[in-house]
């Protein structure tokens, strides 16, 4: 039985290519959990989105998205797409600068709270779970949560070897809306990249001091990868679950199933998904100059992290 006492929102906060969607998807096969996806995207435009849901449908036509929306909008004036411009501001860093805190600053900082919380809150109904997944990833957007929201809410701080994210997004792709991709996404540079690693890491790890003991959590994205089932239980001991379907599942070398994950990476559309099929070998394309320049440049965060010193 659904009880709302217990309802707790799971942030899962770090960069972009930081393995957050496998994390979102293996979260979404333990027991009374679900795995929503990147809802800063849905609930800015959940009217007009040109997504595709991970069970195939278009989010507009998807059954349940559609249900989300309709008792989202019972708790809410109008719907947040109208003031899309406006709510994004708050998943910028200059949000959480003390001189923006203006009256109308403030007020439109309740609003996106309120939207959020009558998303979620719609979510938990439709899908009868008590834990709901919002891997959306933005610090700043969990700040503004951790501010004004009425839910409660447990942090997982998904990170992977700073080099292999910068190797990522410096690869483009091409615009693929039914396998997830919106738009062409071109190669972004090293230093861009590195630069956000580093504004990103540190308000993720601030976020710990925000949120009450105990509700934070830090995973390895080559940790899950290696060693799923130690994640696993991790996972589960942090969300105060105890239950053996995802192991058994995995002991077995079954497939993680996905329900309807409404936005995030391409790997969100494969029906049938393996961990151990998604690690990537980063490095092979990488030149030895710009191998040691990125190792340089990162060592700090590396060293964070407490990732083991290795070339590759
Ligand atoms: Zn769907």
């Amino acid at each position: 039985m659904n009880n709302e006492l217990n309802r707790k929102v799971v942030y899962i906060v770090g960069s972009s290519r930081s393995g957050s969607t496998i994390l979102n998807i293996l979260l979404g096969n333990i027991d009374g959990v679900f795995a929503a996806g990147e809802l800063n995207h849905y609930m800015l435009t959940a009217k007009n989105s040109v997504e595709y849901c991970s069970c195939g449908e278009l989010v507009t036509n998807c059954k349940f998205w559609t249900n989300v929306l309709n008792i989202a909008e019972q708790q809410i004036e109008g719907d947040a797409s109208v003031f899309e411009d406006q709510l994004r501001f708050f998943e910028n860093w200059r949000s959480l600068l003390p001189k923006r805190n203006s009256g109308r600053r403030k007020e439109l900082k309740r609003k996106y709270a309120d939207y959020s919380d009558a998303y979620f809150n719609a979510i938990f109904q439709v899908s009868g779970k008590n834990i709901l997944v919002d891997a959306s990833k933005s610090p700043v957007r969990l700040f503004n949560l951790l501010n004004s929201s009425r839910h409660d809410y447990k942090i997982i701080h998904s990170v992977r070897d700073p080099r292999a994210v910068c190797v990522s997004l410096n690869r483009s792709l091409q615009k693929d809306v039914k396998k997830g991709i919106q738009k062409n996404l071109p190669g972004r540079p090293f230093f861009r990249t590195i630069k956000e690693l580093y504004l990103i890491s540190l308000l993720s790890v601030l976020a710990r001091f925000r949120a009450p003991k105990g509700c934070y959590l830090r995973v390895r994205h080559e940790d899950l990868i290696s060693d799923t089932k130690s994640t696993v239980d991790q996972l589960q001991t942090f969300l105060g679950i105890d239950s053996q379907g995802l192991a058994t599942l995995l002991a077995e070398g079954g497939e993680l199933h996905q329900s309807h994950n409404v936005a995030g990476n391409r790997l969100r559309m494969q029906s049938a998904i393996r961990v151990s099929s998604t690690g990537d070998p980063w490095y092979k394309d990488l030149s030895n100059t710009k191998a040691l320049l990125l190792a340089i440049a990162v060592t700090p965060l590396q060293l964070f992290f407490r990732y083991p010193f290795k070339w590759y």
